[in-house]
């Protein structure tokens, strides 16, 4: 049995769909419900746009 990523003494309860690590049930969001692979919460934030992945963008025009 797989150990969780950020909780090594409790055991796995499902992969995050995004970056297939092995995580506890604490650690793991479903964002499109119980049927549907969850996310880790970092991949959760990406999936959910609060955080981008690889950079920020800035709107501001430059002049
Ligand atoms: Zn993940
Ligand atoms: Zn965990």
């Amino acid at each position: 049995m797989a150990a969780c990523r950020k909780h090594p003494f409790d055991t796995a309860s499902a992969n995050c769909r995004t970056c297939g690590d092995d995580f506890c049930a604490d650690c793991l969001v479903y964002t499109y419900g119980p049927e549907k692979p969850p996310f880790c919460i970092p991949c959760a934030l990406v999936a959910a746009g609060v955080r981008r992945p690889g950079g920020r963008r800035r709107r501001a025009s430059r002049v």
